[in-house]
């Protein structure tokens, strides 16, 4: 059967003054209903910028966006303004970081939350209210009909997140496309809100894209993940496969840089040295348009910052050669599974 969300070969390029910035350099995926995908990767990896176009989020002024994004079969990249703003907020919602930047001070949540299911579905505005209310409850919002005429001010940075999860999933969307939804929120509200997109997810069967920096978010939440680096896909697979055999050094590197709810406070996480690389091809002096030319960086873009490229015949084809993710389960990387292995095993972080 075709998947809900296939995504192939998307790039997005956006022009700044000195260049242009391959922020997402070919990316592929697929995704379920009922499934959640997470994807994980420092800032600057091009998980934002990724969800941005998949929603047509993008401004298209500056950006370019080009691949393959069929949703339930109706291809979304390229398609019109009108009706991509149709999809959004009907089949496609999207939960951002900052619950404050999702609502308006000036009107009570009841209403926001409704606005977008009357617009959808014509419902009346009485109507819209019961709706609201009634998604404040499925939310977690104690005493929701009490609540339903508050103002964001008065909810707090937790409760604000649960009614922006509340109008992200008014009109019952298919899918459901959440960056860092929990980075603001502290520990235990965010195991909450993790918890309950997994309980909604369940109930309206949707498919989640989880776009998070922590390992430890995707853990718990996440069936698929999906490690990004420098606007490509490293490695992907099941979360569990992943998390107990990572097969790319810079996954491994994550996640001796997260703490494990398992591990002794005294353990020390190992942050990994250097920052990702820069994605700008710069214009050529004569002031024409750089060429494409497959992206910015020769070889393995993680070469710098990785600490077994000496084991691939002395690095050679990481300088040289672009490494390829696999279909399935797989990293985007030169070492063979048993150079992988060894290198690993010598290297191992005690435990
Ligand atoms: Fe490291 Fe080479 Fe693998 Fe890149 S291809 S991650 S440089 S070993
Ligand atoms: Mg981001």
């Amino acid at each position: 059967p075709e998947p809900f969300l296939s995504v192939r070969d998307l790039r997005v390029r956006f022009s700044v003054e000195d260049g242009t910035v391959h922020a997402v350099d070919g990316l592929s995926f697929d995704l379920e209903r009922g499934r959640t995908l997470g994807v994980v990767g420092e800032s600057g990896s091009g998980k934002s910028v990724t969800a941005l176009a998949l929603m047509g989020l993008h401004d298209r002024r500056t950006t370019s966006v080009t691949g393959e994004v069929l949703l339930d079969g109706h291809e979304l990249t390229g398609a019109p303004e009108k009706r991509l703003e149709r999809l959004r907020g009907n089949r496609v919602a999207m939960v951002f970081q900052d619950p404050l930047t999702a609502l308006s001070p000036y009107h009570t949540v009841g209403r926001q939350i409704a606005e977008p299911f009357v617009r959808h579905t014509g419902a009346s505005r009485r109507q819209g209210r019961l709706r609201a209310v009634e998604m404040l409850g499925r939310v977690g919002i104690p005493q929701p009909a009490r609540r339903v005429d508050d103002y964001p001010h008065q909810f707090s940075g937790g409760m604000r997140q649960r009614v922006v999860i509340a109008m992200a999933l008014v009109c019952n969307p298919s899918l459901l496309i959440a960056d860092e939804p929990t980075t603001a929120l502290d520990v235990t509200v965010q195991a909450q809100i993790l918890d309950l997109l997994g309980d909604l997810r369940q109930e309206f069967g949707s498919a989640v894209v989880l776009i998070t920096h922590d390992l430890g978010v995707v853990a718990g939440t996440a069936d698929d993940v999906l490690v990004m680096y420098a606007g490509r896909a490293v490695e992907r697979g099941p979360v569990r496969e992943v998390l107990r055999d990572p097969q790319h050094p810079y996954t491994r590197g994550l996640l001796d840089s997260v703490p494990r709810l398992s591990s002794d406070p005294e353990e020390p996480l190992v942050p990994i040295p250097g920052s990702p690389p820069s994605l700008l091809v710069p214009h050529p002096p004569d002031g024409s348009r750089a060429p494409n030319g497959g992206g910015p960086l020769r070889g393995c873009p993680f070469l710098p910052r990785c600490a077994f490229a000496g084991r691939v015949g002395g690095g050679d084809r990481c300088r040289t050669e672009r490494p390829v993710l696999p279909a399935g389960r797989g990293a985007a990387c030169h070492l063979t599974e048993r150079q992988r292995r060894t290198a690993f095993a010598e290297e191992a972080r005690p435990r």
